[in-house]
């Protein structure tokens, strides 16, 4: 078969990967995005009304707006957290005993987010692990492990009875396994307005102008070929030599086409829109969290239409707990859903004209989005 050459090779077609192309689009670079799927962890049915990946969105994602629209908005008075003993609401008079740490807690993130406000902005055109050296909180941040933080701000009421059922149905993991900013980063819908994801026309949107440079196929290898040229191996397909690679898959289908740096920590989750009769605690509640210690679904959300989001934890949840009668509508497995990155975060530029974009050191949409931005950056100010 013979080989095709291109400019810029971009390795995924989710949120990231498409943003790169689209910026490489702006200044007319040559580029072709390969993917298997598209949208990635944007994942969702068909007239948008089930998201199997991202869930939400909040205010200060200002780069994805434009793709992505603002759904069932999530209300505090409407958060139930529950064990196997008690299902408490999270505004309840007899939490005032957690005034104090909540009003410093209050600050805390008002300075963070207005540090990720300008991070953000920058990071458009300054890789993220280069950037944090500039954002004392948020490094300071970085590495600090979560539950250090929790202790040493007297957190440990709050977090014990609500926070670590939010981390658990946010990041799937134990508080400890986490990062203090990542633990922030999780709080954010108690001081900013937050909405699920509308995915409605969302993939028509991030790909016009730029279908015909989108081909379908799975990356196998990724080959150095000389010190100008890497070559790309698809399954079945003709092999590219490309200039620039940018790899935006998820970091643990990355490391199978090339090797790339230490591994972060990545998380699985299953996600379920179950349609049923809830059982008698749970039955008029709107969004409730679970112990991730004791049950394996970690989220029950009702949406419109008669059906519950369902994060999980594991792939085979128990639902006996939950329902007393109910049908599973769809579920996906994620190999990954979330990383949860080490205190040193991945260089984007990790070897000359090869690029990490993604969510391998902030995950979420918007991040996301920004790293390929700036992957594209990357190549244009580098010729
Ligand atoms: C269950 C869940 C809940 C989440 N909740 C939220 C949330 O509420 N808010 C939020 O902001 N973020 C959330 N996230 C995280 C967010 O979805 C991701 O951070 C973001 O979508 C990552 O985008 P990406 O482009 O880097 O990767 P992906 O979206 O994973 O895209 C990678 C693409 O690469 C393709 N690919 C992989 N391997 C190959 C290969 N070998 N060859 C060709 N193509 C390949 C894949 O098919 C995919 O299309 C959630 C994720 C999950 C799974």
């Amino acid at each position: 078969m013979q080989t095709q050459r291109v400019d810029t090779l971009i390795i995924g077609g989710g949120i990231s990967g498409l943003s790169a192309a689209r910026r490489l689009n702006e200044v007319d670079r040559d580029f072709l995005l390969v993917t298997d799927r598209l949208g990635g962890r944007m994942f969702h049915n068909d007239d948008a009304s089930m998201n199997f990946g991202v869930t939400y969105i909040n205010d200060d994602y200002k780069y994805v707006t434009p793709f992505i629209g603002k759904g069932q908005p999530f209300h505090l008075s409407e958060v139930f957290a529950g064990n196997k003993q008690q299902i408490v609401p999270f505004l309840h008079p007899s939490n005032i005993k957690y005034a104090f740490p909540a009003f410093r807690l209050y600050f805390m993130l008002q300075r963070l987010r207005k540090e990720l406000r300008a991070f953000r902005k920058e990071s458009e055109h300054i890789p993220q692990h280069l950037l944090i050296e500039n954002y004392p909180y948020m490094r300071s941040l970085a590495r600090t492990n979560a539950l250090d933080f929790v202790n040493a701000h007297n957190l440990q009421g709050l977090n014990e009875h609500y926070f670590r059922y939010a981390f658990g149905a946010t990041c799937f993991a134990d508080v400890k396994e986490a990062s203090a900013l990542f633990y922030l980063g999780v709080l954010f819908p108690l001081i900013v307005k937050t909405h699920m994801a509308d995915l409605s026309g969302t993939y028509e949107k991030l790909t016009s102008g730029i279908s015909n440079r989108i081909h379908y196929g799975k990356v196998v290898a990724v080959t150095r070929r000389g010190d100008t040229r890497f070559r790309v191996k698809i399954a079945g397909q003709q092999d590219w030599l490309a200039k620039h690679v940018i790899f935006s898959a998820p970091y643990h289908n990355t490391g199978k086409i090339y090797p790339v740096p230490a591994s972060a920590h990545m998380k699985p989750a299953t996600v379920m829109y179950v349609r049923g009769r809830k059982k008698p605690p749970y039955a008029d509640k709107h969004f409730i969290l679970l112990d991730p210690a004791t049950s394996s679904v970690s989220l029950i959300w009702s949406q419109h239409g008669d059906k519950d989001l369902l994060l999980c934890l594991q792939p085979e949840p128990d639902l006996d707990p939950f329902y007393s009668e109910y049908k599973v509508l769809q579920k996906v497995d994620w190999k990954t859903a979330v990383v949860l990155s080490n205190e040193e975060w991945l260089p984007m530029n990790f070897e000359p004209n090869l690029y990490l974009a993604g969510d391998q050191n902030i995950c979420g949409l918007e991040d996301s989005f920004l790293s390929g931005r700036c992957a594209a950056n990357q190549i244009i100010e580098n010729g």
